[in-house]
C-alpha cells in the first residue's frame, strides 16, 4: 500500500521486523525509546496483547494508537474482559474471580464441576489453565496458579468453536467475514474453515454480538471474537482478540481484502475493503513439532493443488509454537479442510 513500516519489539529478527523498513529493538518499558518511536510515526497499532498499558499510554501522548489502549487493557486480562462482557450484556460462561483458595472452594461450589481455572493475565493457547473435575483437584490447581490472580469458569461441553473476524473504521464502518469454524488440539488452534457449518440464525447472532462488542469498545482496526457454540445452539463469548487473529489467516489469499489489509486500512483512516471470499477456504496451523526431523519438505505440501504455504520466519521452532500455516480453497469448506489436512499430513510422512 506504499506505507513505510517501523516496528518496536523487545526481540530482534522478528517476523514483522523482516518486512518492515525500520526495526527498533527495545523493552516495552523503556519509555524514552517509546516516546522517540511515537514521534517518528504517523499512527501506531499492535499485534501482541501483553504490551504494558503504560507503553501504549505513553505512545498515545504523541500519536493515534488503534485500537485504543483501554481496549488492550481490558482484553489482556481475562477477568477484566469477562467483566466487561458480562456488564455489557454479552453472553459468557459463568465465571468467578479467584484470589484466595477460599474463593476457589466457594466458586467451585457455585459453578460446579467440571470447571476451568485460568490465570487472569498472560494466558493464551491453554497456557495457565487447569481443568478441575472434582473437589480433589482444587488444592493442586490453586498451587499451579503460583499466586497469580485467576478466573474460574464453567467447563462448556460445546458443540463446536467458532469465531468472527471483523474490522471497524474510525467512522463506525463495520465489515465482517461471517462465521469461521475452528478446531483446537491441546488448547491450540489446529484448523479453521470458512464458511462455518452453523445455522443462519447462529451466524447472524455471532455477527451481531461481534459488532456490538466493537461498538462498545469504539474499536478501530481488525478484531476477532471467539465463541463456544453450546449443544443447544447458544453462543458464549470465550475471548476477544484485539488484532488480526489466527483463524482470520484464511482471509489472506481467499478473500478480496485480507484481515491484515483491513487493519492497515482502518488504522490509516481508509475505507474498509470487501470481505468477499473467492472460494471457501481452510487453514491448518504448522507448529514447531513439524521440525522435529529437520526442515520439512515443503514441496510435498505444495504439490497438492490449491494449497499455499505461509511461514512467519520465527527463528526457533519450539513445540506448540505457531510457525506458519497452509491454506487451501475448494468448492466447499469441508473439501478445503480435507485438502489442507492432507497437505499437512504429507509433511509429516517420511520419504
Ligand atoms: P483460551 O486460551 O481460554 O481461549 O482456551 C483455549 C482453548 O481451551 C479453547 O479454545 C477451548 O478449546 C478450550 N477451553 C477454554 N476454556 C474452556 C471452557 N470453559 N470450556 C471448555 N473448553 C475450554
Amino acid at each position: 500500500m506504499g506505507y513505510r513500516v517501523h516496528t518496536f519489539s523487545p526481540d530482534s529478527d522478528t517476523p514483522a521486523g523482516h518486512v518492515s523498513d525500520i526495526e527498533t529493538t527495545a523493552l516495552y518499558d523503556d519509555l524514552d525509546l517509546v516516546r522517540r518511536f511515537a514521534r517518528d510515526v504517523d499512527v501506531i497499532t499492535f499485534e501482541f496483547e501483553n504490551i504494558p498499558a503504560a507503553t501504549i499510554e505513553t505512545a498515545a501522548e504523541f500519536v493515534d494508537v488503534h485500537p485504543r489502549g483501554s481496549v488492550l487493557h481490558t482484553t489482556q486480562n481475562r477477568l477484566r474482559e469477562k467483566t466487561f462482557l458480562s456488564i455489557n450484556g454479552f453472553p459468557v460462561a459463568p465465571f468467578r474471580q479467584i484470589r484466595l483458595i477460599e474463593d476457589l472452594y466457594d466458586a467451585a461450589a457455585e459453578i460446579g464441576f467440571p470447571c476451568v481455572l485460568k490465570t487472569a493475565g498472560f494466558g493464551y493457547d491453554g497456557k495457565g489453565q487447569k481443568k478441575l473435575t472434582g473437589p480433589g483437584d482444587i488444592e493442586s490447581a490453586f498451587v499451579a496458579m503460583n499466586g497469580s490472580e485467576a478466573v474460574l469458569e464453567a467447563f462448556i461441553e460445546f458443540q463446536k468453536e467458532v469465531s468472527v473476524v471483523c474490522a471497524r473504521g474510525a467512522d463506525g464502518e463495520f465489515v465482517h467475514y461471517g462465521v469461521i469454524e475452528n478446531e483446537h488440539k491441546d488448547h491450540i488452534l489446529d484448523l479453521s474453515f470458512s464458511p462455518g457449518n452453523v445455522r443462519g440464525t447462529v451466524c447472524a447472532e455471532a455477527v451481531e454480538i461481534t459488532q456490538n462488542i466493537a461498538e462498545a469498545f469504539g474499536y478501530v482496526g481488525t478484531m476477532c471474537v471467539e465463541f463456544f457454540l453450546t449443544q443447544d445452539d447458544r453462543l458464549l463469548v470465550n475471548e476477544i482478540a484485539p488484532r488480526p487473529h489466527n483463524s482470520g489467516h484464511l482471509t489472506f489469499g481467499p478473500c478480496v481484502t485480507s484481515q491484515f489489509e483491513q487493519q492497515a486500512r482502518a488504522v490509516c483512516g481508509l475505507p474498509l475493503g470487501s470481505t468477499g471470499f473467492y472460494r471457501p477456504a481452510a487453514i491448518a496451523n504448522l507448529l514447531g513439532e513439524i521440525w522435529t526431523g529437520g526442515e520439512p519438505d515443503w514441496a510435498k505440501a505444495l504439490s497438492a493443488t490449491n494449497v499455499s504455504l505461509h511461514l512467519y520466519g520465527k527463528s526457533e521452532p519450539r513445540a506448540g509454537r505457531k510457525m506458519g500455516h497452509l491454506t487451501a480453497t475448494d468448492e466447499t469448506p469441508k473439501a478445503a479442510a480435507e485438502i489442507v489436512r492432507r497437505a499437512r499430513q504429507m509433511l509429516l510422512e517420511k520419504a
